[in-house]
């Protein structure tokens, strides 16, 4: 399936931009955000957001994301620190106005890898940024499931509480889908890729 554009977004300076990528747990966001990364290291960048959940094997404190205490992150929460945030499977999770800023300053395209509550704040709150709203389709909800489970990060438990809430988000998406200007279905990695390569040239393109 082609990408779905439903709204063009290429008139304001590079450097505001804000691409929201969203999708079920397991989906495939963060492989398709890396070769993305790789292909184009200077004109896009990462939002590190904060969470409270542990780090995997790998990921770094700084890098992947700035890994907080729940304290620590609600009294940032409070103090109007964070553009949007989310509970998810039991830890907080959010981008912090500082982070969005970090990448707009060294002239990039911020990429927010967010869930579907965050996505429906920065609808509310970052329009002056001109979100650009990216979902990314597993091609089945037994696919996501066994992408999951083969990824083997999560427990027995997180693994439960990923899957539930992928099942209502998904059910959401379906009866709300202008909320996206791009659906892109990741069933074979190649081809989402080069999906949304294509529903990103503007921002490759421009200068
Ligand atoms: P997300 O960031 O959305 O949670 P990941 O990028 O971690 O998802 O992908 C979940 C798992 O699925 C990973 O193990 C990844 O290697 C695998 N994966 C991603 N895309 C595909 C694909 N198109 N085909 C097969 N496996 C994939
Ligand atoms: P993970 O624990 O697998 O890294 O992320 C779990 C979910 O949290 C993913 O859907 C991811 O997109 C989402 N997520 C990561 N960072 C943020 C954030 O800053 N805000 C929100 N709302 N969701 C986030």
């Amino acid at each position: 399936m082609l990408a779905r554009k439903t709204m063009g977004a290429a008139a304001c300076a590079p450097s505001k931009y804000l691409i929201v990528i969203t999708g079920p747990s397991g989906c495939g966001k963060s492989t398709l955000l890396n070769k993305l990364f790789e292909s184009y290291p200077e004109r896009f960048g990462f939002s590190v957001s904060h969470t409270t959940r542990s780090p995997r094997q790998g990921e770094q404190d700084g890098v992947h994301y700035h890994f907080s205490q729940r304290s620590k992150m609600q009294q940032l929460i409070e103090d109007g620190a964070f553009l949007e945030h989310a509970e998810f499977g039991s830890n907080l999770y959010g981008t912090s106005k500082l982070a969005v800023t970090n990448v707009c300053d060294k002239g990039q395209i911020c990429i927010l890898d967010i869930e579907l509550q965050g996505v429906l704040q920065v609808k509310k709150v970052g329009v002056e940024m001109s979100p650009v709203f990216v979902y990314i389709k597993p091609p089945s909800f037994s696919t996501l499931e066994q992408r999951l489970r083969d990824r083997n990060t999560e427990n027995k438990d997180s693994l439960e509480k990923r899957l539930s809430q992928a099942k209502k988000d998904m059910e959401y998406i379906a009866q709300h889908p202008d909320l996206f200007n791009y659906t892109i279905v990741n069933d074979n990695l190649d081809t989402a890729y080069s999906e949304l390569q294509t529903a990103l040239k503007p921002f490759v393109e421009s200068n």
